[in-house]
C-alpha cells in the first residue's frame, strides 16, 4: 500500500534540490530558489498523471476536503451525506465549514449505498461526498445520477484510492471535485499533504486562494500586492514535502504494478476458502489494489478469526474495521457526543448527535463480517504465500471450531 516502504535515491534528490536553495515555501522568494518550483511541478504531474484540469496542493487531505468544501460553497445550513465508514476526516472536514455530516449506510462495496443516500436527502441537502475506501471506488453511476436528479454537488474523496478508476476516469476526477491525502501511509506520499483536483476553474481559484489565506496570487513577485477577494486560511504544502511527491508520483505506475501483482497472489490464495467472499466492485478494472477487503460469514465467525490472527501475531496489517476507533461509526463517541473544543450554534450540535446516533444495522451486518488486509510493496512472493497460508489454516481452525459447537 504504502509509496514510503520504497524510499529511495529519487526522493532524497528531489528534495536535496530544495535543500540547495533553501527556500522552503512555494510562494514567492522568485530571485533565490533558483527556477525550483516543486510544488507546481507536482501539480502539473497530477493534472497530467490523473486526467484533471486543475490541482492544488493542500498541507493534508483532511485540509484538501475543508477547501473543496469551502470552494464548493457548503457551509452553514447544509447537509453533507457521507459514508459512515470512512476515516474520521470526512465529518471534520464537513463540520469544519459549519455543515452537517449526515452519516448513511454502505453496503458490500464498503463505500455509500446509493439506496441509502437517496433516502437520507431533504431540501437541505448541498452535497455527497463519496468516498473511495480501502484503494476501491463507489458506484459512481449511481451516485452521480443521484446527485443530477436531486441538483447536489459530488464530492469525491479518493484519498485511500490513489491510481483507482472508474470505467477510466481516475478516481478523485469524476465529481464537482476530488481529493487525495499523501499522508505517510497513502499510495504515494509526501510525508504529509493532499491536494484538491477538478474539472471546474473557479473551484481551482478558490481553492488556491483559500488555502493561502485569500491571496489572489496576481501581485506578480510581491506578495504584499496581492488582493483578497474572500477570507482564507493556511493550508499550504511546503517545498520540502512536495519534493517528496514528486518523486513519488513518478513512481506511482511501479507502486501501482507491484500492488496489482501481490493483491492477486494473496486474493487467489484466500478464494480457496468456499466461506470466504470478497468486497464488491463496481468496476473490478479500476481497483487500486491497496488492499484486499474480505468477508466471513458472520460477526461471530470474524471476531474468532481476527482473535485467533492476534494470537498468533499474524494480525498487523490485516484490519478488522468494525473494531477500530477512527474508522467506523461504532467508536466515533466523540462524534456522537458532539464533543469539540470549539462551542456549536446548539441546532447545528443537535443535528450532529442525532445523524451519529441513527441506526446503523445494516451498516454492521457488512463492516461486522469484514477484515481488510493492507498490500506491501515489499513482500517477496515467498513471504505472500507464507501470510495467506497462515490465514487460511486461521480460518479453516475456527470454521472446523464453529461448526463442532453448533
Ligand atoms: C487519509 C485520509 C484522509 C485525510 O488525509 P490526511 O492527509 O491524513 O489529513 C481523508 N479521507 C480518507 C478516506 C483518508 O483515508
Amino acid at each position: 500500500m504504502p509509496g514510503f516502504e520504497l524510499w529511495s535515491d529519487k526522493e532524497r534528490k528531489e528534495v536535496n534540490d530544495v535543500l540547495e536553495t533553501g527556500i522552503l515555501m512555494r510562494y514567492g522568494f522568485d530571485g533565490s530558489r533558483k527556477g525550483i518550483w516543486k510544488s507546481k511541478e507536482l501539480e502539473t504531474a497530477i493534472c497530467e498523471t490523473f486526467g484533471s484540469k486543475y490541482a492544488q496542493l493542500t498541507s493534508s487531505g483532511t485540509a484538501a476536503l475543508t477547501t473543496a468544501m469551502s470552494a464548493l460553497g457548503i457551509g452553514y445550513g447544509d447537509e453533507v451525506i457521507t459514508p459512515c465508514f470512512t476515516f474520521v476526516a470526512s465529518f471534520e472536514a464537513i463540520l469544519s465549514v459549519g455543515a452537517v455530516p449526515v452519516l448513511v449506510d454502505v453496503d458490500d462495496t464498503l463505500t455509500l449505498n446509493p439506496a441509502a443516500v437517496r433516502k437520507a436527502i431533504t431540501p437541505k441537502t448541498k452535497a455527497v461526498m463519496a468516498v473511495h475506501m480501502c484503494g476501491s471506488m463507489a458506484d459512481m453511476d449511481a451516485l452521480l445520477a443521484i446527485c443530477k436528479e436531486h441538483n447536489l454537488v459530488l464530492l469525491e474523496d479518493a484519498c485511500q484510492s490513489i491510481g483507482g478508476t472508474y470505467k477510466g476516469k481516475s478516481l478523485g476526477t469524476i465529481g464537482d471535485a476530488g481529493t487525495f491525502s499523501f499522508d505517510f501511509v497513502k499510495t504515494m506520499t509526501c510525508g504529509e499533504g493532499g491536494v484538491i483536483m477538478t474539472n471546474r476553474e473557479e473551484v481551482y481559484t478558490k481553492s488556491d486562494g483559500y488555502t493561502d489565506h485569500g491571496h489572489d496570487h496576481k501581485g506578480g513577485a510581491d506578495r504584499g500586492a496581492d488582493l483578497h477577494p474572500f477570507i482564507g486560511y493556511n493550508y499550504r504544502i511546503s517545498e520540502l514535502h512536495a519534493a517528496v511527491g514528486l518523486a513519488q508520483i513518478k513512481r506511482l505506475n511501479e507502486f501501482l504494478g507491484i500492488q496489482k501483482k501481490n493483491h492477486a497472489q494473496l486474493k487467489n490464495i484466500l478464494a480457496q476458502i468456499p466461506e470466504v467472499s470478497f468486497r464488491r466492485i463496481p468496476d473490478p478494472e479500476g481497483d487500486s489494489y491497496s488492499f484486499v477487503s474480505w468477508f466471513l460469514p458472520t460477526e461471530e465467525i470474524t471476531r474468532a478469526v481476527v482473535n485467533e490472527m492476534k494470537a498468533q501475531g499474524i494480525l498487523p496489517g490485516n484490519f478488522y474495521w468494525f473494531d477500530n476507533n477512527w474508522h467506523y461509526i461504532r467508536k466515533w463517541d466523540h462524534l456522537k457526543n458532539s464533543i469539540t473544543l470549539n462551542s456549536l450554534h446548539p441546532d447545528l450540535k443537535a443535528q450532529v448527535i442525532h445523524h451519529a446516533s441513527k441506526d446503523f444495522a445494516a451498516s454492521d451486518g457488512v463492516m461486522g463480517r469484514c477484515i481488510s488486509t493492507a498490500i506491501s510493496l515489499v513482500w517477496t512472493e515467498e513471504q505472500i504465500q507464507e501470510k495467506g497460508e497462515k490465514i487460511v489454516a486461521v480460518i479453516k481452525k475456527v470454521l472446523s471450531e464453529q461448526s463442532v459447537s453448533l
